[in-house]
């Protein structure tokens, strides 16, 4: 019984057999207005296609609907026999045929499919879909593949005070006879495109238009989000930002953007940072945000806006033709919206960004027991859910950037180019990009691919030399290594930079770029030079390695990091610290003294964000218990004078206020967010607005200083959507054992909407609460089994990665969760979060070990 599921092979035989000529779909939105809400809506497709072999069969996917006429060449066929397993039979098929099939299909409240909004600031209805990676079937009749691209006309109707959005341009809404409460908008055909790219958006949003004025023409630009944001949506900002990107792309892709129009619209309860729909992107709203944001957020939501439009070309243009090279869609468009934002934007240290936060998350996944080859073998859909994670992204994009280096940027470009040219508009595998990079770089990448994408690890790259009687290298070599379980062993093209101490700067004297390959590589360069106080490996960051730093370096790095002058090779000296703390090479005292002595001058906006909430884990997790209270004690203070001594109105401030609130344990600490939120304690500079508020309710709720009657004064301060979603998060990180049960029992309720669940998941289970969390190891457990199906893929994923109570990390936890692992029944995708948990808590208890020796 397949279910949802849909194999490789499946899908291989239907794309052999079929090929689809037009999709007309036609939906009825008028039941989703807020009075008469039926929690469906009317959707009829007609799909015409050709097959190869008349007289053969296949099917057609469609999920959660209630169907009620099928019809194929003018023949009825019986929905009660036809449709079964989310699949639609098509028995006897023709060299040419007419499906259409008329039925109600189910609104989302999970994100997936079309997911239906009421906000609760003013009742406005909103709807957008989100279809990748199967989901369009919730919505019309498809063939759920993207290699059976085709074109689709929309036809929407809905109520007339509505906007609604789709791949082609918005049409004119042209009215109902008799029904001045309804219009339909018929959309013209789009380009042909795969089926999870296409979209529809409709409700109340509130619509800003501009124009892009490009080398190959214009192109309209538009902006949405709800009524209830619009104070907050900075278009110009955006306009700025997605202007500079067209012209970006437009002239290294060398190829017109193909979709005509480009919509970007703020979304509402969304489960990801945004989605590449041809023409119609989808954003979360979180992106427009109410109160102050560091840096680092609008960095961040610079290159969503980025990544989205890369894939225009790289996924909407050209497309995987099955979602074995999903890892490749995403991982290009991860090195490409960097790669933008860095050259087009004002964020010109975007790389660094990147060193500092988003290869960070790559390198932790590789590290897991649920690490996997950047090119994953998605046998079915079931292998894709379980496999769109940070490798995909975040190791991938490292490893893009490092073929880059390998090949030369020009080359790489050269062969993008002509791959645009050769597939756009079709379908190309992974094979067909490294044909047309060999090709553009006079290099053979077999090999290349390989090491890096057929196998899973991470390696370490270590200096290894000798000293003559006057402090120069005798010999040089780096040292490659890699974790037992993963032990190959890669070609890297790396950067070496030596760095000396001059009038108090750490100045870069020399950089050398070699080859590493095997387990030692001398490098000869560097033989005869005078040891530098700080010998950096992978300086540049062209790598994808761990580094580790030489004692002399290590003693730079900890005695004044920051003496730097430039951020990235920070970020690489934070990283490999951070690495050995993590890995019980460094203890945690010394990481957290070398963060409280130079985070206040680091100047890389997500240096500043992601170094101390990795801290506030290190303190929590990776410390000696009995050390634990000292630690604890020393980083909250050592946070309130990074917070007194940041410059007034600095990223700084905001972000060691809000590590201060998530650090705060002692008296001194509660009283002054207490006196922040009641403004008898003021720091200069720093402006308590809504959503630092809400931190500091939650951070006092945690810690039992506040209780319900304040977390709902708040609400009442703050009556919005994000209000509800920071109140429930408050509620449940109270360390009470009703707060915790509460929360859990809401947690694990279907009703509860994706992003209310999402906060409350984050929140609860705390560090210091451990007597109440005790019963959440076994609940955890039974999650495990059950809320995949039960709350669905993404909502149920997302409480198995962040739900695990880490707080009770122990030998008997980890004896728990093997003996759990060893027998259960649970779905794959929950079994590797169960699997990760475990890895998290070893790594954890031997970073603890670690502390307790030293
Ligand atoms: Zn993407």
């Amino acid at each position: 019984m397949p279910g949802t599921n849909l194999t490789r092979d499946e899908a291989a035989t239907r794309a052999a057999l079929l090929d689809v000529t037009s999709y007309a779909i036609d939906l009825d939105l008028t039941a989703a207005t807020a009075a008469e809400h039926t929690g469906t809506f009317g959707s009829t497709t007609t799909i015409a296609f050709t097959c190869r072999e008349p007289g053969a069969e296949t099917f057609a996917d469609l999920v959660d609907a209630q169907v009620h006429e099928i019809t194929l060449n003018g023949e009825p066929l019986d929905p009660a026999t036809a449709y079964a397993d989310s699949r639609i039979a098509l028995p006897g098929l023709q060299a040419e045929n007419v499906l259409v099939v008329r039925a109600d299909c189910t609104y989302s409240h999970t994100g997936e499919g079309l997911h239906r909004f009421v906000d609760p600031t003013d009742d406005r209805v909103y709807l957008y879909s989100q279809f990748e990676v199967p989901d369009a079937r919730r919505v019309f009749t498809t063939f759920e593949q993207p290699d059976l691209k085709a074109p689709f006309t929309f036809t929407v109707t809905a109520p007339s005070h509505w906007v609604v959005v789709s791949n082609s341009p918005t049409p004119e809404p042209r009215a109902v006879d008799g029904d001045a409460g309804k219009a339909v908008w018929a959309f013209e055909p789009t380009q042909p495109m795969s089926t999870y790219i296409t979209a529809i958006v409709a409700g109340e949003y509130h619509a800003e238009h501009d124009v892009y004025e490009g080398k190959h023409g214009s192109i309209p630009l538009g902006h949405y989000c709800r009524q209830s944001l619009v104070e907050h949506m900075d278009t110009a900002e955006l306009v700025k930002i997605t202007k500079q990107s067209f012209e970006f792309f437009e002239e290294k892709f060398d190829f017109p953007y193909p979709f005509g129009k480009y919509d970007q619209l703020y979304v509402p309860e969304y489960n990801m940072g945004a989605m590449e729909n041809a023409g119609c992107v989808t954003l979360r709203d979180e992106y427009l945000p109410r109160s102050r944001q560091p840096r680092s957020f609008y960095e961040f939501r610079t290159s969503v806006i980025t990544h989205e439009m890369a894939h225009m070309w790289f996924g909407d243009l050209v497309t995987m033709k099955w979602w074995d090279d999903l890892w490749l869609n995403e991982s290009f468009a991860e090195w490409a919206c960097y790669w933008c934002e860095a050259e087009a934007t004002e964020f010109t240290d975007a790389w660094t960004g990147f060193a500092n936060a988003r290869k960070q998350t790559g390198y932790r996944a590789d590290q897991l027991p649920s690490t996997h080859p950047i090119a994953a073998d998605n046998v079915d859909l079931h292998a894709v859910e379980v496999n769109f994670d940070m490798i995909t992204y975040a190791k991938g994009a490292s490893v893009l950037k490092q073929l880059v280096a390998w090949v030369g940027l020009d080359p790489f470009v050269a062969g993008l180019r002509q791959y645009f040219k050769d597939h756009a508009f079709g379908n190309a595998t992974f094979a067909d990009l490294l044909a047309a990079l060999e090709r553009s770089s006079g290099r053979e990448l077999g090999g290349w691919a390989q090491e890096w994408l057929q196998t899973a690890g991470v390696n370490t790259l270590a200096p290894r030399f000798e000293l003559d009687g006057e402090g120069r290298y005798t010999s040089f070599s780096v040292e490659q290594s890699a974790h037992p379980d993963q032990p190959t062993l890669r070609r890297h093209r790396l950067g070496i930079g030596l760095y000396d101490e001059v009038g108090g700067r750490l100045v870069r004297r020399e950089y050398v770029e070699v080859d590493v390959e095997g387990a030692s590589t001398a490098v000869e360069e560097l033989v005869g030079r005078e040891q530098p106080a700080l010998l950096l490996l992978n300086d540049e960051d062209h790598a994808y390695a761990k580094i580790r730093l030489d004692e002399r370096s290590l003693a730079t790095v900890v005695s004044g990091l920051s003496r730097l002058e430039d951020s990235l090779p920070r970020a690489l000296a934070w990283g490999a610290a951070w690495d050995m703390t993590r890995d019980g090479e460094m203890r945690t005292t010394d990481w957290v003294r070398l963060v409280l002595a130079n985070i206040g001058q680091e100047t890389d906006a997500w240096g500043v964000t992601r170094i101390p909430a990795s801290t506030a884990l290190a303190v929590e997790f990776y410390s000696d218990p009995a050390g634990r209270p000292a630690l604890r004690a020393e980083w909250e203070s050592g946070l309130r004078e990074l917070l007194l001594a940041a410059e007034p109105g600095s990223d700084h401030q905001l972000t060691f206020v809000r590590s201060y609130a998530l650090a705060a344990h002692g008296e001194q600490a509660v009283a002054d967010l207490r006196g922040l939120l009641d403004g008898s304690f003021t720091v200069e500079g720093l402006s308590v607005d809504q959503d630092l508020r809400w931190e500091l309710v939650k951070n006092l709720a945690r810690t039992g200083a506040i209780g319900e009657a304040e977390i709902d004064a708040e609400l009442d301060r703050d009556p919005t959507n994000a209000g509800k979603e920071k109140a429930a998060a408050a509620r449940v990180a109270q360390p009470t054992a009703a707060a915790k049960e509460a929360g859990w029992a809401a947690v694990m309720d279907p009703a509860t909407p994706n992003e209310t669940s999402r906060e409350m998941v984050f929140s609860i289970f705390r560090f210091g609460q451990e007597d109440v969390l005790a019963p959440y190891l076994e609940k955890y457990l039974e999650a495990a089994d059950t809320a995949i199906d039960l709350l669905g893929f993404h909502k149920g994923s997302v409480v198995l990665e962040y739900g695990f109570p880490k707080a009770l990390a122990s030998a008997e936890t980890v004896a728990r969760l093997d003996a759990w692992l060893a027998d259960n029944d649970a779905p794959k995708g929950a079994q590797r979060y169960v699997g990760e948990a475990r890895a998290e808590v070893v790594r954890a208890l031997a970073a603890q070990e670690r502390d307790a020796r030293s």
